[in-house]
C-alpha cells in the first residue's frame, strides 16, 4: 500500500511517520507513507495558501489552487488503477475499526489535512472520495487525524505486527473489547492474577477470556454487544446474568439480545 498525506505542516507528520511500529513498517517496505507540503503548489509569490471567506465570516479558508496541484502531482507519480482520496473533517462519517480494515485493503490511499476554518468547497467537490471524522470535537487542524487513520491502518497491513494473532483478539476485531491482561508480578499490592491463567490450560483459558470479554463490553460498550458476534449460548448468558441491566439499555422486550 501507498499512502500520501497532503499538509501545510510536513515536520509534524514526518516526526510521528519515524517513530515506533509505523516507523518500523516503513523501513521494512512493508507500506510506503509519505507527506506531501501543499505550500510547495502554492501559485501566489508569498506562497499564500488560505484566503478570506467570500460573504464574510471569521477566520480564513485553504484555497483550492494549492490543493488541486498538489493532488495533481500524487496523481501523475501513482500506478494505482484507483486512489480514494480522504478529507479529514469533523464533518466526515466518524473512524471506526471496520473502517480502518476496509482501508488497509485498499492500494494507495491519500490523506487531505484541512487546517484555519477548512478548505474550499470546490476542491473538496472536485477530488475527495470520503470523508472522514475522528470524532465529534473540533480539532485546529487535521494532522492528527491522519496520523490517527494512518496508525490504525499500518497495523493491519499484513507483515506489519509480529504475529497474526496481535489483532485478530483485539478490541472490536469481533465486535467486542478484549478481556482484562495481566503480566507479572502474579500479586500485585495483594491483586492476584485470576488463578486460570497461571493454569496451563488453554482451552479453560480461551474459555475465560471470551466470556471476560463479553462482560467487559456489556459494562464499558453495551451497545455493542447488538452487533457483536456471539453464539447462542453467549446471547443466553447476557441474558441471564445481565437481564435487569439489560433492560436498561434496551427500550422494548424486543430490542433484547
Ligand atoms: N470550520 C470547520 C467546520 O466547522 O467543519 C472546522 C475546521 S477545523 C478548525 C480545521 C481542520 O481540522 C479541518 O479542515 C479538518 O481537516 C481538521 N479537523 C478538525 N476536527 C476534525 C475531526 N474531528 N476529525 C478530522 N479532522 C478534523
Amino acid at each position: 500500500m501507498k499512502l500520501t498525506i497532503m499538509t501545510l505542516f510536513k515536520e509534524t507528520i514526518d516526526a510521528m511517520l519515524e517513530c515506533s511500529i509505523v516507523g518500523r513498517a516503513r523501513k521494512n517496505n512493508c507500506i510506503s507513507i509519505e507527506s506531501v507540503d501543499i505550500r510547495a503548489f502554492s501559485n501566489n509569490k508569498h506562497l499564500q495558501v488560505d484566503d478570506y471567506p467570500y460573504g464574510g465570516g471569521a477566520g480564513m479558508l485553504m484555497m483550492a489552487q494549492p490543493i488541486y496541484d498538489c493532488y495533481q502531482f500524487i496523481k501523475e507519480r501513482s500506478s494505482a488503477q484507483t486512489m480514494r482520496v480522504i478529507y479529514v473533517t469533523p464533518q466526515g462519517k466518524v473512524w471506526n475499526q471496520a473502517m480502518a480494515e476496509e482501508f488497509s485493503k485498499e492500494e494507495e490511499l491519500v490523506i487531505l489535512c484541512g487546517h484555519y476554518e477548512g478548505v474550499d468547497q470546490r476542491v473538496i467537490d472536485e477530488i475527495v472520495t470520503d470523508e472522514i471524522s475522528i470524532g465529534d470535537y473540533v480539532l485546529t487542524g487535521g494532522e492528527l487525524a491522519a496520523l490517527v487513520m494512518t496508525d490504525s491502518i499500518v497495523r493491519l497491513i499484513p507483515g506489519v505486527l509480529g504475529k497474526k494473532e496481535s489483532f485478530e483478539e483485539e478490541s472490536f476485531s469481533d465486535g467486542l473489547l478484549e478481556y482484562p491482561q495481566y503480566t507479572r508480578p502474579a500479586v500485585f499490592r495483594d491483586r492476584k492474577v485470576p488463578d486460570v491463567l497461571l493454569s496451563g490450560n488453554h482451552q479453560k483459558i480461551e474459555a475465560y477470556r471470551r466470556e471476560q470479554s463479553i462482560i467487559n463490553t456489556f459494562h464499558k460498550r453495551p451497545e455493542l454487544l447488538r452487533e457483536a458476534h456471539l453464539n447462542e449460548r453467549e446471547r443466553h448468558f447476557i441474558n441471564e446474568y445481565f437481564y435487569e441491566d439489560t433492560k436498561k439499555y434496551c427500550k422494548k422486550e424486543q430490542d433484547m439480545l
